[in-house]
């Protein structure tokens, strides 16, 4: 069946499709690592806390340092091994905020922030997944200076991929967040909300963190009943996205809406309501009357609806 909506070239879905080899055999083995730092084409991004380093190019922006570069610019105090470039070690460096100040000031170097990076298309876009990598597990190394178990201090091991506390024994590793993010449907139309953080006349998927103990299907069910009142069914798998804000994966869905009267909760989302296919190909498109719009293409959210309107997904 042809597509309903001619909606144009399909964009990339941020932070996917990595070429990075992550070489996992490798982090264990302290002196292939210490090969790998010493190698005349070891690599790395330098990160702190939202802010990424690069240097200022004309089209785009370089994130790539020199370990001798990254050395002169500011003290590293971690290292996590990212995985072979090319065959090349690519590594993730993290420096203090202070120091990601101070870089600020440098006329060749542009200190941005990964979501500035994605939506500008600031790099080449084989560097996203791995900005999203380091991003991650970065941040979780900043946030996870002392052991959840007694409280000492942690060390980092497995090249980055794990912190160890030597007075209890525990190992703590990098986990993620899964999160449910999905577009109920009720025949011909579907249902978006908006967050008062959103860009103004953005609507977007409803989202929510799974429990313990619950499954995808449970989790889109019980979300879309909580923001908006409304009861699913059937639930059905549509694709999934690294989301590094902190460190969540977002697992994208449709959903059949069984119920359409809405009951929106005012301290999650600004506003919800249901939207006609063709209203949403407009916001998709750009061309709505009132200026209403979709999620940004870097963002799950706007795959999961275009999949709708392309009728490639059914509930
Ligand atoms: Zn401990």
């Amino acid at each position: 069946m042809p597509a309903r909506f001619d909606l144009g070239a399909k964009p990339h879905l941020g932070y996917t499709a990595s070429a990075l080899d992550r070489a996992t055999e490798l982090r264990q083995d302290k002196a292939a690592i210490a090969a790998l730092e010493a190698d005349a084409g070891a690599r790395a991004f330098l990160l702190s806390g939202e802010l990424v380093a690069l240097h200022k190019g004309a089209l785009q922006h370089d994130p790539i340092f020199t370990f001798a570069e990254a050395g002169a610019l500011a003290p590293c105090s971690d290292r996590i091994f990212l995985g072979l470039r090319a065959g090349a070690p690519l590594f993730a460096i993290l420096i203090d905020a202070e120091a990601a100040e101070a870089l600020k000031r440098h006329d060749d170097l542009l200190v941005t922030d990964l979501r500035s990076i994605a939506t500008g298309g600031l790099v080449a876009a084989e560097y996203l997944p791995p900005l999203a990598q380091s991003k991650a597990v970065v941040g979780w190394h900043a946030r996870h200076r002392f052991c959840a178990k007694c409280g000492a201090p942690t060390e980092p091991a497995q090249a980055g991929w794990r912190r160890d506390c030597f007075v209890c024994g525990t190992e703590h590793f990098p986990r993620i967040d899964p999160v449910v993010i999905m577009l109920a449907i009720a025949g011909e139309r579907c249902l978006l909300g908006r967050q008062p953080r959103f860009a103004r006349g953005q609507w977007s998927c409803l989202a929510g963190y799974i429990e313990p103990g619950e499954t995808i299907e449970e989790a889109v069910r019980r979300e879309t009943f909580e923001e908006a009142g409304i009861k699913c069914g059937r639930v059905v798998y549509f694709a999934s996205q690294p989301w590094p804000f902190p460190m969540s994966l977002m697992i994208g869905c449709h959903a059949e809406a069984l119920t359409t009267e809405l009951a929106v909760d005012r301290a999650e989302l600004e506003d919800a309501r249901w939207f006609e296919r063709d209203e949403v190909a407009a916001m998709m498109l750009r061309r709505h009357p009132d200026g209403l719009i979709v999620t940004h293409p870097v963002a799950i959210a706007h795959h999961i609806i275009r999949a709708w309107l392309e009728s490639e997904s059914t509930v």
